[in-house]
């Protein structure tokens, strides 16, 4: 009896591990990450591309072939067709084109974000990640609800409402549009409300060890330095505060962004799943100013951020899926503005010299507009405008499933095609 037993328990121990670890065996997709680069259009990743060639740069994680590719429309609800990070973010994050401004929202419908949805229905951790202001357009399309992204102290709330785990990137905006009361003073305020609400700030990311962390606590990373240094060059950088400083300008920054993608893996791990979303919010920023170089250096940064995923990625191959796209295009970036042959002057006929951009030395916020221009100039960097485009941008993805996303899709199929493979 003992023996039969016995042989009973070799035959279903394979069994029996099979199924007491689904997680491990299912294949299921329980890691996501989403990257968003604000305003990153196909022309600006390959300038970018072709930038790092020059310099002798590593090339980009992901313009390789082992990614699959496709492009996505980005077009609001609205006639005129171009979104902002708001109605963008919002097709992105759920699934649904709503109209110019509304964050998680369309026609005063509250619509539910694939953060909301993960983190409820799948108990998945979720992090939230950005270079920018945490309120600021793209990140809270993940959390919030508002029919006006300018509705900061209720975004603020939102985001702490969410439950959402984890939350790095610069600080807060003050102020609603649809109101004169102020919800928040300042910045201490915000920092007081979330501290009553169970979240562990934390200024200072290079202390940030989850030992740190009781219980379920929650954490936000807003690093001071980064305030400090900007609060140092206020009369130059006010406009920048809040959010992470420009790579070009403050190199010692430039893994930021990378370093708070790791953090959040470490801290969000766990058997159920998790995801994370991380915004390069500021290449946007550099292509509203028509300043390529300094663009390059946020995709370059942005680019440190889905290494640390993609290091993830190779130790869970079969669990975790990237997906990295853009919200729209911005500046209309073009590569090559130079005269036809029959022009009186030939000289840069159909060039693009990139090694021009290497005269800059820092961001548009210290460089002269009329220095600017001429750099683009030189290089044949055209700019069709200094707003949004409807330009479709790029969406690379890899992991189990990740064809699902090539081809021409709309940006908000991407909910829907992620939640497939998770379920
Ligand atoms: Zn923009």
């Amino acid at each position: 009896m003992k023996k039969f037993l016995l042989l009973l328990l070799v035959f279903l121990a394979p069994i029996l591990a099979f199924y007491t670890s689904p997680a491990q065996n299912s294949g299921k997709i329980k890691y996501v990450f989403l990257f968003i680069g604000d305003g990153m259009g196909t022309n600006q990743v390959f300038l970018t591309e072709k930038f790092n060639e020059l310099t002798k740069a590593e090339p980009l994680i992901f313009m390789n072939n082992k990614w699959s590719f496709g492009l996505a429309t980005t077009e609001c609800a609205d006639s005129n067709k171009i979104t902002d990070s708001g109605a963008g973010g919002t097709a992105i994050a759920c699934g649904e084109r709503t109209s110019y401004g509304n964050i998680g929202e369309n026609k005063g419908n509250a619509l539910e974000s694939i953060a909301e949805f993960l983190h409820t229905k799948k108990n998945f951790k979720v992090g939230i990640i950005t270079s920018v202001p945490l309120t600021h357009a793209t990140p809270a399309s993940f959390y919030g609800h508002e029919p006006t992204r300018r509705n900061y102290d209720n975004l603020t709330n939102d985001l702490i409402e969410s439950g959402f785990e984890f939350f790095a990137g610069g600080g807060f905006q003050f102020g609603n549009a649809d109101s004169n009361k102020k919800i928040y003073k300042d910045f201490d305020a915000v920092i007081m409300k979330l501290k009553e609400n169970n979240f562990l700030p934390i200024f200072n990311h290079v202390m940030f060890d989850s030992l740190t962390v009781k219980g379920n606590q929650r954490v936000i990373l807003i690093d001071t330095a980064i305030r400090n240094s900007q609060m140092l060059l206020k009369n130059v950088y006010s406009e920048e505060k809040n959010s992470l400083p420009f790579a070009l300008d403050f190199p010692e920054y430039k893994m930021q962004l990378a370093q708070y993608t790791e953090e959040a893996q470490n801290f969000l791990m766990n058997d159920r799943g998790f995801f994370i979303m991380v915004e390069g919010g500021k290449i946007d920023w550099a292509c509203h100013d028509n300043d390529a170089l300094t663009a390059i250096y946020e995709i370059n940064a942005f680019n440190e951020a889905i290494k640390k995923s993609y290091d993830f990625y190779l130790k869970h191959p079969k669990n975790t899926l990237i997906i990295i796209t853009a919200d729209h295009e911005t500046g209309g970036m073009a590569l090559g503005t130079g005269e036809d042959e029959n022009s009186p002057s030939k000289v840069n006929k159909y060039a693009l010299y990139v090694n021009k951009l290497r005269q800059q030395k820092k961001s548009y916020i210290f460089t002269s507009s009329d220095l600017l221009a001429k750099i683009q100039e030189e290089a044949q960097i055209g700019w069709t405008t200094d707003e949004h485009t409807s330009a479709p941008v790029g969406v690379w993805a890899i992991g189990k499933g990740c064809e699902h996303f090539s081809g021409i899709i709309k940006n908000s199929d991407i909910k829907g095609k992620i939640l497939k493979l998770v379920k």
